[in-house]
């Protein structure tokens, strides 16, 4: 395309989607209005963190829950860890939570509990990556930041037809965002085309006929929409074992708290058998008793790996333990261990299976 019919091309297509989103925009608990004052730097923040990997539909509630208990960044720095982890727990990708606490922590400390307006300052806080940190230059303080997530980059491969396979394809998608962002508001402007990905420029079936930049759609117009963005070649995702330890003395479990590093680190959990992204675990119980095994009781998908897990029970009236890092939980409050989506699975089978 000729230089100048592409910046007219994406000067409508800017104009629309603005337009679009005065009178479309979703009322979400981070935002504000369209063309209103900017949002909370902490809420914006807070928000994108847990929207990484995750839907905004379950990231709701969780946002109300810390914007309640720790109403500002100061108020989560001066949480323990372990708070924010079980708070954090069914969100799942946990290096979010302990990254989000270490961040509060640095911007409490260090910044005065000010957050930074520039992307490049936002991007050495912890847990902060390319993405996000554009996000809330624009999103919190109106910088000029050229945003780009999942939902963007499915509308704007589809707007310029861009056929590179992903991830080679993102930087013509990145270029493409860049010409299509306005210079005043571009927080709204990502918010606009966020929105458009998640209602309107939907992976299937996408809602075309109410587009407001359907003119302007190259894929609308070879009548291809739903290719793009083109995806590389699906890989095998491996399939992992691992067995979970149910030891129950007296209307009380035995729980763990993982190790800091590596998977799930630093939450409590039920103790297993040292399973691993990269490998099964030994399946040999924590202590000698009779344990049952129940065989391959949840299933749990990973980004990149599938993982069994069978469930080995021992229930005894006295079970003497040794290890410091062990708690006997009541049974009739686990809701409130905070446990990980994949241990809450566990629990969840063991429970239906006794009723
Ligand atoms: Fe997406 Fe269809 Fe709009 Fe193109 S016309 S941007 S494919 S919704």
């Amino acid at each position: 395309m000729a230089v100048d019919s592409f910046s007219a091309k994406a000067r409508k297509i800017s104009a629309n989607i603005g337009a679009h989103y005065v009178d479309n925009a979703r009322k979400l608990p981070w935002r504000t209005p369209p063309g209103g004052k900017l949002p909370n730097p902490y809420h914006v923040w807070l928000s994108e963190i847990m929207l990484q990997q995750t839907t905004v539909g379950a990231v709701k509630s969780y946002f109300e829950t810390f914007t309640r208990r720790w109403p500002t960044v100061q108020q989560l720095a001066a949480a323990k860890e372990a708070d924010v982890l079980a708070a954090w727990a069914g969100l799942g990708y946990y290096a979010r939570a302990r990254n989000l606490h270490k961040c509060a922590v640095h911007v409490t400390e260090k910044l005065d509990g000010i957050f930074p307006q520039k992307e490049s300052e936002l991007l050495k806080l912890p847990g902060v990556g390319a993405y996000t940190a554009a996000a809330i230059a624009a999103i919190a303080f109106g910088e000029r930041a050229v945003v780009v997530d999942a939902n963007i980059e499915r509308l704007v491969a589809r707007l310029f037809a861009i056929d590179t396979p992903l991830p080679k394809g993102k930087a013509a998608i990145r270029t493409a965002m860049d010409a299509i962002t306005p210079a005043e508001r571009a927080g709204d402007f990502a918010q606009a085309c966020m929105d458009m990905g998640a209602t309107i420029c939907t992976s299937k079936n996408p809602k075309c006929d109410i587009c407001p930049v359907q003119e302007q759609c190259a894929a609308f117009a070879a009548g291809d929409m739903e290719s793009y963005p083109v995806k590389p070649p699906k890989k095998h995702k491996p399939v992992r074992r691992a067995r979970f330890f149910w030891v129950e003395q007296q209307g009380r479990i035995l729980l763990a708290t993982r190790p800091p590093k590596g998977m799930l680190g630093g939450m409590r959990a039920l103790p297993d058998d040292g399973w691993a992204a990269g490998r099964d675990g030994h399946a040999n119980p924590p202590i000698a008793g009779q344990w049952r095994v129940h065989d391959n009781i949840v299933q749990h998908s990973f980004t990149h790996f599938s993982l069994e897990v069978d469930l080995a029970v021992y229930q005894d009236e006295k079970i003497a333990t040794n290890k410091d890092d062990n708690i006997w939980w009541p049974l009739d409050n686990i809701a409130e261990a905070g446990l990980p989506t994949l241990y809450a699975k566990a629990v969840k089978w063991k429970l239906k299976e006794e009723t």
